[in-house]
């Protein structure tokens, strides 16, 4: 396994070994379900009276774990921890951060099959996707190590102004917020907290995080991590509960300097508003949907758009926010296209995504399992569905939350589906007369995450000239519109998608947790 790097493009065909200790892994995950996990709050296991059972989509019957329902109370607890941490925390030397970050980061390594397993367990994540998933976050607090250092710490001398008979230094620093809090989404429960976590702290904030209720679990392997790896109590606190409550009670606590959140369009612009009744404008990250295009030409390589939009259509169930949810196709390809993508579609294994053969697990919960009922039924009207369009329910998989990858076409272009993020196995595809024609409707949305293109290399200029995204992607096999990794393709989205325009995993990124100040001695 030495030459081999996991990637999201690199997953397709992996070494044996990978198959091997997932595996192992899994039986050892198994055996351990069930057990009562405490929040950690100032370094220190936490339990509540009112706790949750956290189910698998994979079986219901499955309880992965029992965990704590955090509220008001815990919110203030975990604020004040992080309130007290922060000057020691921050006062220490960027290089002692760094070598903690890089110890939790290698903890992460060492137990990746181990959180993978429980990831395909918990999110529905197929193995090499979970596999991502960890590995991934490893590689995303190893970048902000690496910004760090790479900027030195970001301490700049500056000029000298021309007094006379005056000597002065001028020198520009970067200095941590404070508390910042941290809310990610059940679909990379892991790497969409460890990454922003794993920054915030480089930079020498302290975090109060609060993963989706419905992936406590593998959020609470990232806080042992960082708590085995030395980080100290009250830095990095792990708080479980509601949104409605323990969220917006942290969201609404004047105790919060800055947040990072990873969720949907709605909640998160809900939070924006929240967050502006402060006294002073905070800095906020948001992190929100998709409504991925992708653009077929004429000249394209039909074979590669086909696999590079299967992948990314129903790649952990259409459930990413980089999901390939729309596509645009000039009509001279059209037909010839359409019927590979079916081929391939129909080819697809759903089923227990810890099964080596799988590629589409369930989806995360009942009311995205009722969503997909409900939005087959509406298309499947307005429209045709070319493959797909029900739910799967027979033998082993009754006890589960699994759809069919599902492709419709026909679908009226004012139709409301084509602008609302679906975020389930459903793709709609349409036949356009031009690239122009296609591009209108590519941009003619409020998200602007992802996007893929395949035709001629001059088109692809074209392409990356006019669209409206954050991550494009132009003649890719291994994903339309999906599979970024920290490093080669930093992710972050335009639009609705995403407030900062700096995208996670880049150059510009670790800098959001950072607020400048000048220091101007005169001798
Ligand atoms: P949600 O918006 O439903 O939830 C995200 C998080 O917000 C959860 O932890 C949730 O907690 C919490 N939350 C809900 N209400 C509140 C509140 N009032 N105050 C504070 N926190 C709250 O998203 P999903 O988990 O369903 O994730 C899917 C969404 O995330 C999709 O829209 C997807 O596109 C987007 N996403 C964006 C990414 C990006 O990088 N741009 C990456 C990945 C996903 P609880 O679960 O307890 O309700």
């Amino acid at each position: 396994m030495a030459d081999f790097k996991l990637t999201y493009a690199t997953m397709f065909n992996p070494p044996e070994e990978l198959h091997t200790r997932f595996e192992k892994a899994l039986i050892q995950v198994k055996a351990s379900l069930g057990k009562d996990h405490g929040m950690i709050i100032n370094g220190r296991d936490v339990l509540t009276r009112d706790k949750f059972e956290d189910h698998s989509p994979v079986n219901t019957d499955w309880v992965l774990g029992i965990f704590q329902k955090g509220g008001e109370k815990e919110a203030r607890e975990a604020l004040a921890a992080a309130r007290k941490a922060f000057p020691m925390w921050s006062g220490m030397k960027w290089q002692g951060r760094v070598a903690l970050l890089r110890k939790a980061a290698d903890l992460i390594d060492k137990r990746l099959f181990e959180i993978g397993a429980a990831m395909a367990l918990e999110v529905g994540k197929n193995r090499m996707e979970s596999l991502g998933d960890v590995a991934e976050t490893a590689d995303l607090i190893r970048y902000a190590c690496y910004q760090m250092e790479k900027n030195d710490g970001f301490i700049v001398e500056m000029g000298k102004d021309p007094l006379v008979g005056y000597t002065a230094r001028n020198i520009s620093v970067m200095r941590p917020y404070g508390v910042w809090l941290v809310i990610s989404p059940f679909n990379f429960p892991f790497a969409l907290t460890g990454g922003p976590a794993g920054a915030t702290m480089v930079a020498g904030n302290t975090v109060v995080m609060k993963p989706a209720t419905d992936t406590p679990w593998v959020v609470r392997m990232l806080a042992e991590c960082f708590r085995e790896a030395g980080i100290p109590d009250g830095v990095f606190n792990y708080v479980t509960g509601p949104g409605s409550i323990l969220g917006q009670a942290l969201i609404e606590s004047p105790e919060v300097d800055g947040i990072t959140f990873t969720g949907s369009y709605d909640v998160g612009m809900n939070i924006y508003r929240d967050f502006a009744q402060g006294k002073w404008v905070r800095p906020i990250i948001l992190e929100l949907g998709g409504k991925n295009p992708a653009i077929v030409s004429r000249n394209a390589d039909l074979e590669r758009a086909a696999i590079g939009i299967m992948r990314s259509a129903f790649g952990l169930q259409g459930q990413k926010c980089s999901a390939c949810s729309r596509v645009y196709i000039e009509e001279k390809v059209y037909d010839k296209l359409v019927a590979r993508l079916v081929e391939l579609t129909d080819k697809l294994v759903v089923g227990d995504p810890t099964d080596r053969n799988v590629y589409m697990g369930p989806v995360i919960n009942k009311k995205s399992y009722d969503d997909y009922k409900a939005f087959v039924k509406e298309l499947g009207k307005a429209g045709h569905i070319l493959t797909g369009g029900k739910v799967l329910a027979d033998g082993d998989l009754a006890k589960g939350y699994f759809c069919a990858p599902t492709l419709v076409t026909d679908v009226p272009h004012n139709h409301r589906l084509w602008k609302h993020e679906m975020f389930l196995p459903i793709t709609t595809i349409a036949k356009v007369k031009s690239l122009d024609e296609a591009m209108g409707y590519a941009n003619d949305v409020n998200y602007g995450l992802t996007a893929g293109f395949y035709g001629s290399e001059k088109e692809t200029e074209w392409f990356f000239e006019n669209i409206q995204a954050g991550v494009t992607y132009a003649n890719r096999p291994q994903g339309a519109t999906t599979g970024a990794w920290p490093g080669f393709q930093p992710f972050g989205g335009w639009k609705g998608s995403g407030a900062t325009g700096k995208n996670a995993g880049g150059n510009y990124y670790l800098q959001l947790y950072l607020r400048e100040q000048i220091h101007t001695l005169v001798k």
